[in-house]
């Protein structure tokens, strides 16, 4: 199945992506951790779009398409995938629906996890990575069993750095003016699925999987 998360920084993308792929095995790929990774090694791309994301505003869509582009050529995505962060424009999508096209595959679903705008900040300023294999941590509403020390690899929990609260802001800003058409885009398809993101990490879980399993019959 070709899978697409949505919802505003700080949603749960990535925490619900993390069981997705434990439960159905999708590639999982997130546009935000292709550039962090290209930004740590230091590429080419990792300096065109390290401005951007300090500053919390979104990278050029033609170096985000291109990247995207990329990955969706690669073998293991022959069977489905999970994108995680793109598209965040509408721009993206229609790219993204012309890649498909060319494929003669599509989209199969866009999950949208909605969470009351007023809870991102909090989430987003406690959020910790692990910076060996990536899983998602919180300080209060997710924590690692021991500080600091992730529980699957014991890796060291870092915090991103454009997860600070004047980033964050602006984050919260760009991004609620890009979803809205986003969403009436998908909507307009009919392959929009809303999940409500305000309840625990598992009761969000719980409606992603009955949504999978129904588009799986
Ligand atoms: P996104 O990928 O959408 O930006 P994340 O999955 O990284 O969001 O989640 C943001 C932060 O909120 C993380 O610290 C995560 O542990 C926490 N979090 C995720 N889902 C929930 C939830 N349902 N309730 C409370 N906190 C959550
Ligand atoms: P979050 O969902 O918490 O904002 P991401 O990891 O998805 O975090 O994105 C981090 C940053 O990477 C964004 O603030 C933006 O600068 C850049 N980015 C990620 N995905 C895209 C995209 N599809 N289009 C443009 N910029 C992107
Ligand atoms: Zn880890």
């Amino acid at each position: 199945m070709n899978l697409i998360l949505m919802g505003l920084p700080g949603a749960g993308k990535g925490t619900q992506a993390e069981r997705i792929v434990d439960k159905f095995g999708y590639p999982h790929i997130s546009t935000g951790d292709m550039f962090r990774a290209a930004i740590k090694g230091g590429t080419p791309l990792g300096k065109k779009a390290k401005s951007f994301i300090d500053q919390g505003a979104l990278v050029p869509d033609e170096v985000t398409i291109g990247i995207v582009n990329e990955r969706l050529s690669e073998k293991d995505t022959a069977k489905g995938f999970l994108l995680d962060g793109f598209p965040r424009t509408v721009e993206q999508a229609e790219a993204l629906d012309q890649m498909m096209a060319d494929k003669g595959q599509k989209i199969d679903a866009v999950l949208y996890i909605r969470v009351d705008p007023e809870k991102l900040m909090a989430r987003l300023t406690g959020r910790r990575i692990c910076s060996d294999c990536g899983a998602t941590y919180h300080l209060i509403f997710n924590p690692p069993a021991k500080e600091g020390v992730c529980d699957k690899c014991g890796g060291a929990l870092k915090q991103r750095a454009d997860d600070n609260e004047a980033t964050v802001h602006e984050r919260l800003q760009v991004n609620m003016k890009q979803q809205q058409p986003l969403l009436d885009f998908y909507e307009a398809k009919g392959s929009l699925k809303t999940i409500n993101g305000d309840q625990e990490i598992d009761d969000v879980f719980q409606e992603v999987a009955a949504i999978l399993g129904e588009l799986a019959k």
